[in-house]
């Protein structure tokens, strides 16, 4: 299937490691232009030299520390001047520490939702006006399958997600008209640095694997492939849904 994202510019937030990475990769395949950050300049550099060694110059790379609004703001307007446009956003960030209600103070709370909810609602509302004077758009918001159904000691993700995904659903309808998709993808247990670092912390998890029908992890590919499918040109009549690639974990409809 030719997913029709031949010149499609993309912005993917997040994309030096783990999922961004993949998702960013994918898209490049599929021929799109992508716009890479983070805020490794080692890994960053070293993502951006793999990219452009399957798609020559069709990426572009930024450091960008996505809890900063200055650094959001040069951001996106580096962007539209690398390749004109803005076609696509995936939203993405770090992962959020693990912990209980007792690991997090007030402090600790406007970091998380600076990170998890503002930095993607800033950049949103950053990019829309031209996705709608373009009359095309796709919005992917990656969260995590704790919006779904909460994971034991990730309290700042079971909580503070929810919102971004409350966001999706209402701006979907704000906006269908207009040609612009908006979709929030869950990521389940996917072979990234940050689930190496979650076994660490939490020596529970190592029986998650137990929990998952399919009985593994999922790998970046897998979660690249179905969010390439989410922002392109086929997708065009799927909007304000959660899809979850997760090997079946999320045990409700
Ligand atoms: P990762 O640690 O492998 O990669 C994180 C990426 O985010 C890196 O490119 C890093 O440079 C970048 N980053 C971190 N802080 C940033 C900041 N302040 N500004 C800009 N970039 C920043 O993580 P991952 O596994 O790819 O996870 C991505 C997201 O998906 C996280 O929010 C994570 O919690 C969520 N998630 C992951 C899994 C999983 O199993 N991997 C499951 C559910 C949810």
């Amino acid at each position: 299937m030719d997913l029709g994202l031949k010149d499609k510019v993309a912005l993917v937030l997040a994309s030096s490691k783990g999922l961004g990475k993949a998702v960013a990769i994918e898209l490049a395949r599929e021929g799109a232009k992508v716009i890479i950050c983070g805020t490794d300049s080692v890994a960053l550099a070293k993502t951006e030299i793999e990219i452009n060694s399957i798609a020559p110059a069709k990426v572009v790379s930024f450091l960008c520390d996505l809890t900063d609004e200055v650094q959001r703001k040069q951001l996106v307007s580096k962007s539209f001047s690398a390749f004109g446009r803005i076609d696509i956003l995936v939203t993405n960030t770090g992962g959020p520490p693990a912990g209980g209600i007792d690991q997090f103070h007030l402090d600790d709370w406007k970091h998380l939702y600076n990170l998890l909810f503002l930095s993607a609602v800033d950049i949103i509302q950053q990019v829309l006006p031209s996705m709608k004077e373009n009359g095309w758009g796709r919005i992917l918001t990656i969260t995590s399958i704790t919006v779904k159904q909460p994971v034991d000691n990730l309290m700042s993700s079971n909580s503070v997600r929810t919102s971004l995904v409350g966001l999706v659903k209402s701006l979907s309808n704000e906006v269908a008209s207009k040609g612009i998709t908006v979709n929030n993808i869950m990521p389940g247990y996917t072979e990234t640095n940050r689930l190496k670092h979650l076994m660490e912390v939490n020596p529970n998890l190592s029986k998650v694997m137990e929990a998952i029908p399919m009985k593994r992890f999922g790998s970046v590919e897998e979660f690249a492939a179905a969010a390439a499918f989410l922002v392109s040109e086929r997708a065009s009549y799927i909007t304000g849904q959660s899809l979850a690639v997760d090997g079946g974990w999320i045990k409700g409809n």
